[in-house]
């Protein structure tokens, strides 16, 4: 149930709303807009009828929301959502850009690529911790000192970190050290973690399952926001498909579609959507035209000697010049980079 009140609608008569509301069995979250609060009702009430709650005081308008997400879809805030991280914002008019190893792997290692990225522009270092490999005998990341690492670098550089949690019992070491908490692409539906992280205030960065539809992604956003934590950017990563040219297939139109459908934030990895170095660049000049709002690559001082992932991974140099064709990009689409 979505109820949009007047613009200029008195505290008490949201107030009314919300409770009636909460009589009937809704959950409300509020979203307050610059000119108008929309109040979803999230509950088991699907056959009721819009028009009681029409009628009270200063109500523009009621519906029921008929997707199966609720507080992901954009008619909850036909705004957008703007996730303000310090003086980043993520879902505003300029493209955020994240880069860094796909691991932590040393503490020279992090040193030199957060200074690289820093100078090229970008806002966030990125770096696994905690890494889903898809074997149990590969690297599996280096843990809390990694995390420190990561923190201790972008301080020095004035970044962001963004870093994986692959298990609700990590969370509180991703609280302390990382500034944005990414769910892989492999635990995009692991509902208890999704539920956890929906008791957090800190953002998620919520990556698309390897075969997930669209709307499973936003169903497991829902997830996260449905307990509180309303700060969720989408990532598109690729998908698997038939092809076999590229790791992934990745799905540039699932971009615009998200900007259709939900009002969260939507970043675009062109690392891991094609696995392979070369297509990186292109790939993140099309996400940026397609309307992403960030950009999360990885970047390695010598990649051909990275632990994971350094088939797609950038030197410095091809990240500064990647920055360097997303800023054109950008410019010609009214935004920043
Ligand atoms: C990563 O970001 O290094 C990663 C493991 O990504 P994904 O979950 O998309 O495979
Ligand atoms: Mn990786």
């Amino acid at each position: 149930m979505l109820v949009v009140m007047q613009e200029g609608a008195s505290e008490a008569q949201t107030e009314a709303v919300i409770n009636r509301l909460v009589e009937m069995g809704f959950n409300v979250h509020r979203s307050t807009g610059v000119r108008h609060t929309v109040l979803g009702g999230v509950g088991p009430m699907d056959d009721f009828d819009p028009a009681v709650l029409e009628v009270f005081e200063g109500v523009k308008e009621c519906h029921r929301i008929v997707s199966p997400y609720k507080l992901a879809s954009r008619h909850w805030r036909p705004a957008g959502t703007i996730i303000r991280i310090g003086k980043v914002e993520i879902g505003g008019p300029q493209v955020v850009s994240m880069g860094g190893p796909c691991s932590v792997e040393s503490k020279e290692q992090i040193e030199s690529v957060a200074a690289s990225v820093a100078a090229a522009g970008a806002q966030v270092i990125r770096g696994g911790a905690f890494k889903p490999r898809s074997s149990p005998y590969s690297f599996q990341g280096m843990g809390e000192e990694g995390l420190q690492i990561m923190r201790a670098a972008a301080d020095r550089h004035g970044l962001l970190v963004v870093s994986e949690v692959m298990d609700h019992l990590q969370i509180p070491l991703l609280l302390q050290y990382s500034d944005i908490l990414q769910v892989g692409a492999r635990n995009m539906q692991n509902f208890n973690l999704l539920r956890e992280l929906g008791k957090v205030r800190k953002p998620i960065l919520l990556k698309r399952g390897i075969a997930a539809t669209i709307e499973e992604l936003l169903l497991s956003a829902e997830y996260i926001m449905s307990g509180g934590n309303y700060e969720v950017m989408l990532c598109e990563r690729g998908i698997r498909t038939f092809e076999t040219s590229t790791r992934n297939t990745m799905d540039i139109s699932a971009i615009p579609v998200l900007k259709r459908l939900t009002h969260l934030p939507v970043v675009a990895d062109p690392s891991h959507g094609t696995g392979k170095r070369d297509y990186v660049l292109p790939m993140a000049r099309a996400a940026v035209a397609a309307g992403a709002d960030g950009l999360i690559v990885e970047v390695h001082p010598d990649p051909d000697h990275a632990i994971s992932d350094g088939a797609q991974t950038l030197r410095p140099e091809q990240f500064a010049e990647m920055m360097g064709q997303v800023r054109a990009i950008a410019g010609a689409i009214g935004r920043a980079a």
